[in-house]
């Protein structure tokens, strides 16, 4: 039976979930609380661009929109690493021919809704959620325009309104037993801009992430296809390196001539952009239960916001959509049972990746200029290479390996990092990384773990 579905949130998640919800033939309607971002110049949101990995691609590949969205992605097929005394390396993510995806936020958002109308579902804009009251079975909504508050019911809803879910905050009120933590890392991050060369080209290689460690932060770049970079700072708020510190032209100009002295020739507006980019937070958030009955569920960053350091939040919101599409495909009409298995299958996966993602930031910001960890990496990618179905490193697994759970990923990749750190602490390992013996101890303690 066709059901009215009311989704909470045009945002990336919201408008792909109600594509994948329209195409079996429901009633969709979105409401989303900002304007149209199509007919006005808004701010998209958090983070102007993001990495789009093989989960994300597979959610869209099943709606048929994989090969639109990478025309307007740029494959970034490894990390660059910017040293602090100039020199620079390339760390590729996986194997030949595996890469992922820099898109602009705001063009795959409009992409998404485009499509979404031309579905059918109807989105309106301005309709900030206010109240979800299962006893009177309604939606209210305040209109932001200005215009009378619309009052909406619908068989279910769905709130994905992102990490400060208005959604979610009326489903805890309402839920006696609701289980609920967020926690804000000591860092926040601001985002400046590599323009295009005098040549109007990219500034530095396209085909990459490029990240400057330097130990307890770090600034990362990712390309647009306008040939600019938007960089992002991810910084302490306190402490003797920090946004708080930082708070004069000289004080940054001094620090970051210091920090990323390769980095600053390319960016001539980074002290401007720096006083007038906001600085935002980073958090983490997990809640249970995610759904109500037959009635209601939460859905990506509502239901679990992540902090960025794997650049899954979005590829994992999109992931619930395609589960969730495989619930209903298997279930039909049975949404107590749909919705039960959807939260059942992805709280556990949502949980595994935002540990991983925290686990992330210290990789990044710190580990990927360290000598021996990139040992490290060279001999995983040895061995994924000699036995790609027993290893397969921690970074592929998320990024690579849609068909492996994220939970199993955590589990796996905590099982190999195990093996990895005593294959590192054997002596001369950087004399015989490549020899069979060390092959031969790794296999074995793989089967014996
Ligand atoms: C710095 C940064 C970098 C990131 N990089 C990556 C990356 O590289 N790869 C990746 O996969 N993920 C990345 N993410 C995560 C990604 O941005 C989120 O996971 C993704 O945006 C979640 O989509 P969503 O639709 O669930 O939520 P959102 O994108 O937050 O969308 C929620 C929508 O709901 C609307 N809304 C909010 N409240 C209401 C209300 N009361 N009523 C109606 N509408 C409402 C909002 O206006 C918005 O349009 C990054 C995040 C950050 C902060």
């Amino acid at each position: 039976m066709k059901k009215e579905i009311t989704i909470v949130g045009a945002g990336l998640v919201g408008s792909l979930l109600s594509i994948y919800l329209a195409k079996r033939g429901h009633k969709v309607k979105v409401y989303e609380r900002r304007s149209d971002m199509r007919k006005e110049k808004v701010a998209a949101g958090r983070s102007i661009n993001l990495a789009l990995s093989d989960r994300g691609l597979l959610a869209l590949e099943k709606v048929g929109l994989a090969a639109e969205i990478k025309k307007i992605s740029i494959p970034m097929h490894g990390r660059f690493i910017h040293n602090l005394d100039g020199t620079t390396a390339f760390q590729p993510y996986g194997k030949e021919g595996q890469f992922i995806n820099s898109v602009s936020r705001g063009e795959l958002n409009k992409r998404l809704m485009d499509i979404a109308e031309e579905n059918g579902v109807q989105i309106l804009f301005n309709e900030k959620c206010t109240n979800l009251d299962w006893d009177k079975d309604v939606i209210e909504f305040e209109n932001t325009a200005g215009k009378q508050h619309p009052t909406s019911r619908a068989d279910i809803v769905f709130g994905a309104d992102g990490a400060f879910s208005a959604a979610r905050m009326q489903h805890q009120l309402r839920h006696d037993k609701f289980d609920y933590q967020q926690y804000y890392i000591d860092c926040g991050y601001k985002e400046l801009t590599i323009p295009p060369n005098a040549e109007g080209e990219f500034a530095m290689e396209v085909n990459a992430l490029h990240i400057w460690p330097r130990k307890d932060y770090m600034l990362i770049a990712l390309p647009n296809l306008d040939k600019s970079f938007t960089c992002t700072l991810f910084f302490p708020f306190e402490g003797e390196a920090s946004f708080s510190k930082l708070d004069t032209a000289e004080k940054v100009k001094a620090f970051f001539e210091k920090t990323f002295p390769d980095a600053v020739k390319l960016m001539p507006e980074y002290v401007n952009e720096f006083f007038n980019n906001p600085t935002s937070s980073l958090v983490t958030v997990k809640c249970f239960p995610w759904i109500r009955e037959d009635k209601f569920a939460l859905i990506g960053d509502a239901a679990h916001a992540i902090v960025p350091f794997f650049g899954q939040g979005m590829n994992c919101g999109f992931e619930d959509c395609r589960i969730l599409d495989e619930l209903i495909e298997k279930n039909g009409d049975d949404w107590k049972t749909i919705l039960q298995q959807y939260q059942t299958l992805r709280k556990p996966d949502a949980d595994a990746i935002a540990d991983l993602a925290v686990n992330n930031f210290t990789e990044m910001r710190d580990r990927t200029a360290d000598s021996k960890f990139l040992l490290q990496k060279k001999i995983e990618a040895r061995l994924h290479e000699k036995y790609p179905d027993k290893w397969i490193p921690a970074y592929s697994q998320v990024t690579f390996s849609p068909n492996i759970r994220y939970s199993e990923a955590l589990q796996r990749g905590l099982k190999q990092e195990a093996i990895m750190q005593e294959v590192m602490n054997m002596e001369g390992i950087e004399g015989k990384w490549e020899s069979e013996d060390v092959e031969r101890i790794v296999l074995e303690k793989l089967e014996r773990r």
